[in-house]
């Protein structure tokens, strides 16, 4: 029987996809759809059908799943941000861990590799330290903040998103109670006019630190003393700034800061290691699973003291500095400057005396100082962009042959790949951790260790 756009039909829901997404079956034809677990039976609208499969939206469900969770978001099916609310905390992690693990089955061809531990948290709420809400105006015409609808710019409104944290709320709520007292105008991206584009705001989990930026398209707010009047009691405030973006773009944040109060940046800690972090500097979301995803590195990487230690795409020098307590020397190489700037910065802020970082792309610093200058590694650890090493890292590595190779990952399909290609002779698959950073998202963080085969 052939299916057509706006069929509805009963399925039972037998699969999930990559993106969290339900899958099922209507007489051998496969649909995708949304907002759906594993045993759920239900009705769904086919919203686009190709030849051999379609995407559907759920109507209702029939039958629950006994995996199946009220969400407890009033907007979770609404909002881009989540996509496994639906689905038992005990389920989210099951589904990450057949991720990495099916991943490197089927790319990798590792058949045999069991995960040596999933960590996941114990509250999956409220993790969150950094939060960025589009401020706009409701149908109605009453300002808003909230988040964009899954793919879409409009906003839905919500002050109280449960991955941040609680205090976000009350900050919004003056924010927006500042703006309409003032009569200051959120931005409007159709036409490009309008004042405030976004309100950025960090948390330090550690130490209670408070920032609040306000991301505007102009360099100025009008009653500057009333906006900061209206925050700076809050428990913990602790920087206020201004952050200038008047392209035409969909980048949140531009280059210029205007500090109005405080400090221009806020302290926190992974571990022992303290950090500052201003409104520009990129930052682990995940402040308690960071600690466990690197604390995972660190030990896989079992320095005993003596070793050198490379740290590829070392970003603020998270890893290298955690790998610096227990290292002789740590190297760290990332390609954007101002996020090398920052790690320096933090390996002077905590005294640590021995890690260098450089900047450029790991794939010519690598070669290149191992070639010129004979580098060596005892071990070398790699935490790259989703889309994995380049080629020249993974053959400089192979080349260097440290005892051992860190990869942190946070996509297991290039992972897989990777590993593939370091696996073929020279090393093998000692470990896989996968950490849970994201709960409730579909992302999914992985470390696996290699070690040198001995001939
Ligand atoms: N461990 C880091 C985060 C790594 S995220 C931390 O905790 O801060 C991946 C990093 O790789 C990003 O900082 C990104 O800027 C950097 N990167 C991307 N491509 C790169 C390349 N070709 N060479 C070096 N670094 C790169």
């Amino acid at each position: 029987m052939e299916f057509k756009k706006n069929d509805i039909l009963t399925i039972d829901i037998e699969d999930m996809g990559h993106d969290g997404e339900g899958i099922g079956k209507a007489e051998g034809y496969t649909l995708f759809v949304k907002d759906t677990v594993i045993g759920d039976r239900a009705e769904v609208k086919i919203m686009k059908a190709k030849k051999n499969y379609g995407y559907a939206r759920l109507l209702q469900v029939l039958k629950p799943s006994q995996d199946r969770r009220e969400p407890r978001c009033s907007i979770a099916r609404a909002c881009g941000g989540c996509q496994l609310q639906f689905l038992s905390y005990e389920k989210q992690l099951e589904f990450k861990k057949n991720k990495v693990l099916g991943n490197l089955q089927r790319i990798g061809g590792f058949t045999n590799i069991q995960a040596d531990r999933v960590i996941g948290m114990e509250e999956p709420w409220h993790y969150r330290n950094k939060a960025q809400f589009p401020v706009g105006r409701s149908k109605e015409g009453k300002i808003i903040t909230g988040f964009y609808a899954g793919r879409t710019h409009s906003i839905v409104a919500n002050q109280d998103c449960l991955l941040g944290v609680e205090v976000n709320q009350e900050i919004l709520n003056r924010i927006l109670n500042y703006m309409e007292t003032c009569h200051v105008e959120p931005y409007d991206e159709k036409t490009g006019t309008g004042l405030v584009r976004h309100i950025l705001l960090r948390y330090g989990f550690k130490t209670g630190e408070i920032m609040v930026c306000l991301i505007i398209n102009g360099d100025r707010i009008p009653d500057q003393d009333k906006f900061v009047e209206a925050l700076k009691y809050i428990s913990g405030m602790t920087s206020i700034s201004l952050n200038v973006n008047t392209k035409r773009n969909n980048v949140i944040l531009g280059e210029k800061i205007i500090p109005l109060w405080g400090k221009e940046y806020i302290t926190d800690y992974i571990g022992e290691i303290q950090y500052q972090i201003s409104p520009l500097s990129f930052y682990q979301v995940n402040p308690i699973q960071t600690e466990k995803l690197y604390g995972t590195a660190l030990e896989y990487a079992g320095l005993t003291g003596k070793e050198t230690v490379w740290d590829l795409y070392c970003g603020i020098g998270t890893i290298s500095l955690f790998l610096a307590q227990k290292a002789k020397q740590v190297y760290g190489v990332e390609i954007v400057p101002p996020a090398i700037e920052d790690a320096k910065r933090n390996a002077k802020l905590n005294e640590i005396s021995n890690a260098e970082f450089f900047v450029g792309k790991a794939e010519e610093v690598l070669p290149e100082k191992y070639e010129k200058e004979g580098i060596r590694a005892d071990v070398i650890v790699v935490d790259p962009p989703r889309k994995g090493c380049d080629g020249a890292v993974l053959q400089t590595m192979l080349k260097m042959q440290p005892e051992k190779i860190v990869y942190v990952s946070c996509d297991s399909a290039t992972l897989a790949r990777d590993l593939k290609v370091l696996c073929e002779k020279e090393y093998q698959v000692e470990k896989v951790a996968v950490c849970d950073m994201f709960p409730q998202g579909v992302h999914v963080e992985s470390v696996c260790l290699l070690n040198r085969r001995n001939e």
